[in-house]
């Protein structure tokens, strides 16, 4: 899919031997907040310069992928091209990314959504299909609750920077209609990348005045 070349014989069904091995899926030491992998000599995780700033309202993050390559076209086929197929993949790299299965264990998981108009407009929400992506990963031990609604239609953000995109989304997500959060269970919540962290951080704002103590964030990419 990536390369166009013969997928044969590798562990992918979209992705041939050769892109497999371009895949950048994260190893430890990376930032605790985002997921962002360190290279060279550090030796635990911490913050990267980026995070160190952002004042997440939620515990920690984790992403399996880096977006660049194959794993970029994997996640632009999803998003972009009607790319459900490449579902059956991402459960594959999800399974076998370090550590992300044991964080993903126990959790409640909770997508990101899209504002309807546009998700009718795409037909799905790709964070809803990457947290089933997620519950599949770890056979079940995890479930999907779709807990937030977006109410306001934000246009797209990539031109704006992140003070501005933080101003934008302050409002931009609710609790759904009867959605409850339980103090005791630990919440995840799910989207396919992470850029700035805005979105998630005013998801995180929304079900932590909802009561939710502890909440973590898992993305599929990093880009
Ligand atoms: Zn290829
Ligand atoms: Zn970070």
């Amino acid at each position: 899919m990536h390369c166009a070349g013969l997928v044969e014989g590798g562990r992918f069904r979209h992705l041939c031997v050769r892109c497999e091995k371009l895949l950048h899926v994260v190893q430890a030491p990376h930032c605790t907040t985002c997921g962002h992998p360190f290279f060279g000599e550090m030796a635990e995780n911490r913050l990267c310069p980026h995070c160190e700033t952002l004042e997440a309202r939620f515990g920690e993050g984790k992403t399996a992928i880096l977006l660049q390559g194959p794993g970029r076209s994997l996640v632009h086929a999803l998003k972009y091209h009607k790319g459900q197929h490449v579902l059956e993949d991402i459960v594959v790299i999800m399974r076998e990314a370090p550590g992300y299965s044991d964080y993903l264990c126990g959790a409640v998981l909770v997508p990101v959504p899209l504002h309807p108009h546009k998700e009718r407009a795409r037909s799905y929400n790709q964070s809803r299909l990457l947290a089933d992506c997620c519950a599949q990963a770890v056979d079940g031990q995890a479930e999907v609750r779709e807990l937030l609604a977006r109410v306001v239609n934000t246009e797209s953000q990539t031109r704006y920077d992140r003070e501005t995109r933080q101003e934008n989304l302050k409002n931009a997500f609710a609790m759904a209609n009867g959605a409850t959060i339980n103090p005791a269970q630990r919440y995840l919540l799910v989207d396919d990348v992470f850029t700035t962290g805005s979105t998630l951080n005013s998801c995180a704002s929304v079900l932590r005045r909802a009561g939710a103590l502890t909440l973590d964030v898992v993305t599929f990419g990093h880009g």
